[in-house]
């Protein structure tokens, strides 16, 4: 199909009413005009759906479009619908719709009416379904939220895995596209071999959103105060503040209340009907605040949320970047504050020890990453964005100074000596013990376990005891985040020496320790210093 920019710009104003592509869209578009296989990697709110909605109202056919949710299909559908008189131009395919409601789509598309078709993947699983679109006109089709292909994404789903082959038996050569917000380089790696699309032509919009300012708090036990404190200052606006737990959405959200702020609380043990009228008092202003776990956000397009609020760490930097994307979708101001205390960061693991081991690798090493950015000192944007695979200059990229490290550089000191001894007890003691038993070792104090292995009897016992236990467990979890110890997965928690931790041992050189969060021995809340 040749077709001038003249030509999709007038298509884009007939079937949607806008004049301009945003970023990448006229590119992706013209890609997927030429029939080839395309790969679209933006951040939410990018504009990705209409990549492969205006190509499908314009070719030839019909597309499927590979959705992992009903709700998600639902919304496109209707506004597609809506957008054209003809209701059969858009349909969704799943296994809740009557005998009467299947046969009417499926006429629809024989008929050449209908241009996108939704699907879930286990729909498209169905035999019966793959024996009817193998014989219909089919123009492409478009997985949304590839991500949910890859372990390491955000929302793995398994059913995502089987998709090229069930779209191998639709027919030759039919087009694929491929969708997500998720710019891990590892995952677009799995979504890229999995649905064998190595010819693909990838784009790949900026994840940067310069209007967010990035600050991360230690935890204390003042939390609530320290976010009362926080939302009062910014009243009147919107925010979202995630808890991991159920239990702390209503707590908070009772804290919040009694404290004179407007508060909901949202999570996924509440009624459909109770979660709707909290998600409706938030989008409509009658609530400023609503306390929530992740069950709140998926597809919640409210373009004002000023604050997020994490008031426990999350489990990857995924997340917290996905979560902390719904403020100031409107281009103005949004501040992402994360609370951070390591023992969130073990409940979290803790949690992890009873799945399967592949699943605790990768959720411990996804865990390591976010770690390491509560920790780091360095531009807090430069990291995420080094994360997703995108070079930042932390001088003079857009949004350069809207974080609180930039702001606020932090103290460092050199930790070289004190790296190698925390690396040679480790190495003496044959790597056996976890975190706690080597920083007593450290600092020479004794329990059960070290009496056992007369590890008190050696000369390394003790070698750090000018330093006390709060800076030595500071200490390891800086080393474990800069890769020269790592965890044992089946034991987990043991400490061992990786390659670049030999390597430190043989020739030591700088560690600059970050001097911020110190924790209290008995607690392991953070305390401010
Ligand atoms: P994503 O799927 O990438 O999260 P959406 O497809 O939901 O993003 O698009 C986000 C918003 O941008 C929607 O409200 C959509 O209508 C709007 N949008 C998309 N393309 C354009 C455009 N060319 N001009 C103006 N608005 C657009």
């Amino acid at each position: 199909m040749s077709l001038t920019s003249t030509d999709l710009h007038s298509s884009l104003k007939k079937y949607f009413g806008f004049s301009k592509f945003k970023g990448l869209q006229e590119k992706v578009i013209e890609n997927i005009l030429e029939d080839r296989d395309t790969f679209v990697i933006m951040p939410t709110g990018g504009g990705k759906s209409l990549c492969y909605q205006l190509p499908a109202l314009m070719k030839e056919g019909t597309a499927i479009v590979v959705s992992p949710l009903i709700a998600l299909m639902k919304n496109q559908v209707d506004a597609i619908r809506g957008i054209s008189e003809q209701t059969g131009i858009a349909h969704v395919l799943n296994s809740s719709l009557t005998k009467t409601e299947v046969k009417q789509v499926k006429e629809d598309v024989v008929n050449g009416l209908t241009k996108l078709l939704y699907v879930a993947p286990e729909s498209l699983a169905k035999e019966e379904n793959v024996e009817f679109l193998k014989k219909v006109h089919l123009s492409f089709v478009a997985v949304d939220e590839a991500h949910c292909i890859s372990e390491w994404g955000h929302d793995f789903r398994p059913e995502y895995r089987n998709l090229r082959s069930i779209i191998d038996r639709l027919g030759d050569n039919i087009p694929i596209i491929g969708l997500t917000a998720t710019a891990t380089p590892k995952v677009q790696e799995d979504i890229i071999k999995n649905l064998a699309m190595t010819d693909a032509k990838v784009f790949k919009a900026s994840f940067n959103r310069p209007n967010l300012f990035y600050e991360v708090r230690p935890k204390t036990q003042n939390v609530d105060a320290d976010i009362i404190r926080f939302v009062k200052q910014n009243q009147g606006k919107s925010g979202i503040i995630y808890c991991l737990s159920r239990k702390r959405v209503e707590e908070l959200a009772q804290v919040l209340q009694v404290n004179g702020i407007s508060a909901v609380p949202y999570h996924a043990g509440f009624d459909a009907k109770t979660r709707a009228r909290y998600q409706d008092m938030f989008l409509m202003e009658e609530v400023d605040v609503v306390v929530a776990t992740i069950a709140f956000g998926m597809g919640i397009d409210k373009p004002d949320v000023r604050f997020v609020i994490h008031h426990d760490i999350p489990k990857s930097i995924e997340s917290y970047y996905q979560e902390t994307g719904r403020a100031g979708r409107d281009g103005g101001e949004g501040h992402c504050l994360a609370f951070y205390a390591y023992k969130d960061v073990e409940k979290l693991e803790k949690f992890m020890s009873g799945k399967p081991v592949a699943e605790q690798e990768i959720g411990n090493a996804l865990l390591q990453e976010i770690v390491a950015y509560a920790e780091t000192s360095m531009s807090r944007r430069k990291f995420i964005l080094h994360y997703f695979g995108e070079d930042f200059d932390e001088v003079n990229g857009e949004g350069a100074d809207m974080d609180d490290n930039a702001r606020n550089p932090k103290p460092k000191e050199e930790a070289k000596d004190e790296v190698l001894k925390l690396l040679r007890v480790v190495k003496e003691t044959n790597e056996k013990f976890k975190t706690k038993e080597v920083v007593k070792i450290l600092v020479g104090k004794v329990n059960a376990m070290i009496s056992s292995h007369k590890t008190d009897e050696k000369e390394f016992f003790g070698t750090g005891s000018e330093k006390d236990e709060s800076y030595w467990m500071a200490l390891v979890r800086q080393v474990l985040v800069a890769g020269l110890l790592k965890k044992e997965i089946e034991r987990y928690g043991i400490l061992h020496l990786t390659l670049a931790g030999e390597e430190f041992l043989k020739n030591p050189r700088s560690f600059q320790m970050t001097k911020d969060h110190v924790y209290s021995e008995e607690n392991d809340q953070a305390v401010i210093t």
